[in-house]
């Protein structure tokens, strides 16, 4: 079986990167998405193993010294990182995977030159409307709304680095936008639109 390409996907926090994933996964087959390990509380709605698995610092720091991450970061004053051995394991089921992680995250993998890896930047239309989303969100207080706001005039400079951008205005077109870079780099690795390898011998293509 060939294995997945793993997607990274980078934007400012309130940008609506975690509701295109949520779309994308749910109309596109055989995707995955990566479940970090953060020390950042649980918000409302959130629960352990699906956007997160909430650890103590104690437990990062382990899995840190234990080179447990693929990459990890810093980020808004909380750790995030990406566990080497779930995405070896959805690699290997030839899942695509989606990994949602930070510039600096990113650029750890960029350095590193691992194969199929698609670099993706979800940008919002203006900083006005990332406020707005923000706020609108209202899970987080004002002062992390703040933070977050003044990361992102840093985060859009490191757009130009990144595979492909997607301005998230209409949610359904980048969604639809998203889709088709999916299926262009299936097609890139000579795999079917969705996501499987092609099959010579169904084809009627088998070696004589
Ligand atoms: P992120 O995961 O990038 O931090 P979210 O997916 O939580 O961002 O989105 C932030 C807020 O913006 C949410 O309330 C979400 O419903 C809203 N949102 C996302 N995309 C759009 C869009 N295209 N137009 C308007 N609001 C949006
Ligand atoms: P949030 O707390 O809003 O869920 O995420 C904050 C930031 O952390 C986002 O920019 C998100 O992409 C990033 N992030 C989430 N998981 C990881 C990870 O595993 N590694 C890195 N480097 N960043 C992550």
């Amino acid at each position: 079986m060939s294995r997945g390409n793993l997607f990274i996907i980078s934007a400012p926090s309130g940008a609506g990167k975690s509701t295109i994933l949520k779309k994308l996964l749910a109309a596109v087959d055989n995707l995955a998405f990566s479940v970090s390990h953060t020390t950042r509380a649980p918000r409302p709605g959130e629960s352990n193993g699906r956007e997160y698995h909430f650890v103590d610092r104690a437990t990062f720091e382990g899995m840190r010294e234990e080179q447990a991450f693929l990459e990890w970061a810093e980020v808004h004053g909380n750790f995030y990182g990406t566990s080497r051995a779930d995405i070896e394991t959805q690699q290997a089921q030839g899942l695509d995977v989606f990994l949602d992680i930070d510039v600096q995250g990113a650029h750890q993998l960029q350095e590193q030159r691992l194969p199929g890896v698609v670099f993706l930047f979800i940008a919002p239309p203006s900083l006005v409307e990332l406020e707005k989303r923000l706020r609108g969100r209202g899970t987080d207080p004002e002062e992390t709304v703040q933070l977050r706001l003044s990361n992102a005039r840093r985060e859009m400079e490191d757009a130009g680095r990144y595979d492909y951008l997607v301005i998230n205005d209409q949610l359904d077109e980048a969604v639809e936008v998203l889709r088709a870079v999916v299926i262009a780099e299936r097609c890139k690795a000579r795999r079917s639109p969705n996501g499987r390898p092609i099959d010579l011998v169904a084809l009627g293509f088998a070696p004589q």
